[in-house]
């Protein structure tokens, strides 16, 4: 049984078809990219997952078992968005332990997991700042932080890098694939960045209109492209 699987899932905003049975199946472990098109579903396919919008039909399974009606706070997903939707008047550490706090974690406890997050992301010297103090890229390693500090069972990112410069969006991007390797999450990750996906995944899934085009390793979407989009999509030699 496949860790995450996403099974046959529509969705409809009144008339608009915007997701068309996707099936999408990922092990535990695997860092799978999102991509396709600007308006093609990436978004809202996250935010069913995470629980921010519901499906009109089809079936979510993590770890076995069926979420589509699980409240957003039981499901153990963290999400990073591309604004970083960080809290202004509390400072970083307030921020990054937020989440603890709100399940009831004790002081100390939250403490530790916040050292333990700054370091690994190595934030440990902004820890007393307000994000208003901060630079896009330190926004985005907090806003990763408020992510990490839970612990989830899966990662949803959606386009974290695009709101940074051409060069912080390579050093970041090496980052979270150390990161991946380093603590074996799963993760979901959402680009319309062709060399960002080849980059990170393991797993590729091309969308394009509200349908998979293609899912399977950045090599073989890469080589062996199933049509002409997804071989001008992801730039493959003809
Ligand atoms: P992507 O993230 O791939 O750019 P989205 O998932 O944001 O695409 O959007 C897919 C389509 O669904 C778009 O055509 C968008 O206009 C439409 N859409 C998204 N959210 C809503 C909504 N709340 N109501 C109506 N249409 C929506
Ligand atoms: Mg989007």
């Amino acid at each position: 049984m496949s860790f995450l699987h996403i099974h046959h899932v529509h969705k409809r905003f009144g008339e608009t078809h915007v997701l068309k049975g996707v099936d999408i199946e990922i092990e535990k472990g695997d860092f799978l990219v999102l991509v396709g098109p600007s308006g093609c579903g990436k978004s809202t396919l996250l935010n069913m997952i995470a629980g921010l919008d519901s499906i009109s039909e089809g079936e979510l399974r993590l770890d076995g078992q069926r979420i589509n009606e699980l409240h957003p706070s039981k499901r153990d997903i963290a999400m990073v968005f591309q604004s970083y939707a960080l809290y202004p008047s509390m400072t970083v550490a307030g921020n990054i332990g937020f989440g603890l706090e709100m399940r009831k974690v004790p002081r100390a406890g939250r403490r530790a997991a916040i050292q333990r997050v700054a370091e690994l992301l190595q934030i440990e010297n902004l820890l007393k700042r307000k994000p208003a103090q901060l630079s896009g890229g330190q926004r985005q390693r907090v806003a990763m932080g408020r992510a990490l500090v839970r612990d989830p069972q899966l990662f949803l990112f959606d386009e974290p890098l695009s709101n940074l410069d051409a060069k912080l969006r390579v050093d970041m991007r090496t980052e979270i694939k150390q990161l991946h390797q380093r603590l074996g999450t799963t993760i979901v990750y959402v680009t319309h960045d062709q060399i960002e996906a080849m980059t990170l995944a393991t797993r590729i899934a091309v969308m394009r209109a509200g349908e998979l085009q293609q899912l399977g390793t950045p090599q073989s979407v890469y080589d062996d492209p199933n049509n002409l989009f997804v071989a001008g999509f992801m730039g493959s030699p003809s």
